[in-house]
């Protein structure tokens, strides 16, 4: 990263914008006043560990089981 990187928009939303440099292949991060350089490696593990986290949390949300967890609760 000798300052002449040219970061191409990957995706940007409400939240956060990430930015990548294919010549150092370096990923930028920006997510409110944090920013973070990956590497392009450490971007993928990232990406592919939030997507498995976002999995996870939806199946923890899942309306199912809250409806499963509900009739306990309004028991009280
Ligand atoms: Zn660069």
């Amino acid at each position: 990263m000798a300052g002449t990187c040219e970061y191409q928009t990957l995706i940007e939303n409400g939240i956060c914008q990430i930015t990548y440099c294919a010549d150092c292949g370096y990923v930028r991060l920006c997510l409110g006043a944090m920013t973070l350089h990956l590497t392009g490696e450490q971007f993928e593990q990232l990406a592919d560990g939030l997507g498995k986290a976002a999995s996870c949390k939806r199946t923890i949300d899942d309306p199912k089981r809250r409806r499963v967890m509900r009739p306990t609760e309004a028991v009280h």
